[in-house]
């Protein structure tokens, strides 16, 4: 019998503040250079990858990484979240689960990361196992919408999947 696929999508959206000196900020598994302060977070405050996370776990409707990681367990502290993501792939796969597509805006005044992008498409392709051309990566500012300076990194993912069932 032909396998029949269906399509789904999900999204994710994460945010931390920064201002934890003494952790490195880290975005999209890297650390970024010439950063003041990193994420203050249990894990290591991946942004990026927790909202990719969020986005796969969202695709088959699995709820969401603070179910699968809880904050509260010492084994999670700060985790590379690189490795929350490979085990979110692993749950995922098991479900017959195929990212197809992957669009994400990560959210940061400071540092600029633009010229990341093509290193930020290449790991998470590497790790996904897609094409480069499926991949998305998208810098905001929050372009003084804020009455003071915003100290945080915020990330949105929106990820088209097919499922075997
Ligand atoms: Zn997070």
């Amino acid at each position: 019998m032909a396998q029949v696929a269906e399509t789904s999508i999900g999204f994710g959206f994460d945010i931390h503040r920064l201002g934890d000196a003494n952790k490195p900020l880290v975005v999209v598994g890297m650390r970024i250079p010439n950063a003041t302060s990193g994420p203050i977070a249990h894990s290591d405050g991946d942004s990026a990858i927790h909202a990719l996370i969020d986005s796969i776990l969202g695709s088959i409707a699995e709820g969401d990484i603070g179910a699968h990681f809880p904050d509260s367990d010492p084994k999670y502290k700060n985790i590379s979240s690189v490795f929350l993501l490979k085990e979110t792939l692993r749950i995922f796969y098991r479900r017959g689960g195929h990212i197809q597509h992957i669009d994400m805006t990560v959210i940061l005044d400071e540092p600029p990361l633009v010229k990341f992008r093509d290193h930020f498409r290449g790991y998470l392709a590497a790790l996904c196992g897609l094409p480069k051309e499926r991949i998305s990566i998208k810098f905001k500012h929050t372009n003084g919408a804020y009455a003071m300076p915003v100290y945080a990194a915020q990330c949105a993912v929106l990820v088209s999947i097919m499922k075997e069932r």
